[in-house]
């Protein structure tokens, strides 16, 4: 059977997130491995979660993009169909977000994306590819992104009640950074044009 095509930040269920022990101190949390842990932090300092496993059996859409993936994409601005680069043109760098909630009321200018920027062949491609996006769909372009933080899961203080928070948006600015075990890089999207809405395709 020939391998399904799925885009370049969407994660296979022969890949996962590994097992790690993770320390909480009074300074934030680490992995009780040191390498491990020097590897896993990012130039902000965050630590990342761990990815495993292989690019195979079936692409996995329900999930959470893939963490290496998905940061390689936003760092570098990749397309998040192909990995190549992203498109631009004088509107900006070209993103396709979900509609989700109230559309009406949802104004894109500022909007937070944990999913990368596209490039022309792929916003084309993409949403007969991917369910979330196929649900509809807009089309925009931003001329700023700037990255504001992170997803990923919160650990509450030493000494302080209550589970880990498992999908926290946590800012380089906050004092909880050193706290999140990191999943998903953040742009924020400025200086908006939309583009167009995509209704579902059925
Ligand atoms: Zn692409």
């Amino acid at each position: 059977m020939d391998r399904p095509i799925a885009p370049y930040v969407t994660p296979w269920t022969g890949e996962s997130t590994l097992p790690t022990t993770v320390v909480v101190t009074a300074s934030g949390v680490e992995y009780a491995d040191p390498v491990q842990d020097a590897l896993a932090r990012d130039l902000d300092g965050a630590l990342w979660a761990v990815c495993g496993g292989t690019a195979t059996g079936r692409p996995e859409y329900a999930a959470e993009l893939h963490p290496e993936r998905q940061r390689t994409a936003m760092d570098d601005l990749l397309c998040a169909g192909c990995g190549k680069p992203a498109a631009r043109d004088e509107r900006g760098m070209l993103w396709l977000l979900p509609l989700i909630g109230d559309v009406a009321a949802t104004s894109w200018e500022g909007v937070r994306s944990s999913i990368p920027p596209m490039c022309e062949d792929c916003a084309e491609t993409t949403p007969r590819l991917c369910p979330v996006l196929r649900a509809g769909h807009v089309k925009l372009r931003a001329r700023l992104a700037e990255p504001i933080g992170v997803r990923g899961t919160l650990y509450p203080r030493l000494g302080e009640p209550g589970e880990p928070d498992p999908d926290a948006l946590v800012l380089y600015a906050s004092p909880d950074l050193p706290f999140v075990i990191a999943r998903q890089a953040v742009r924020e999207l400025r200086r908006t044009t939309v583009v167009a809405f995509a209704a579902a395709i059925p």
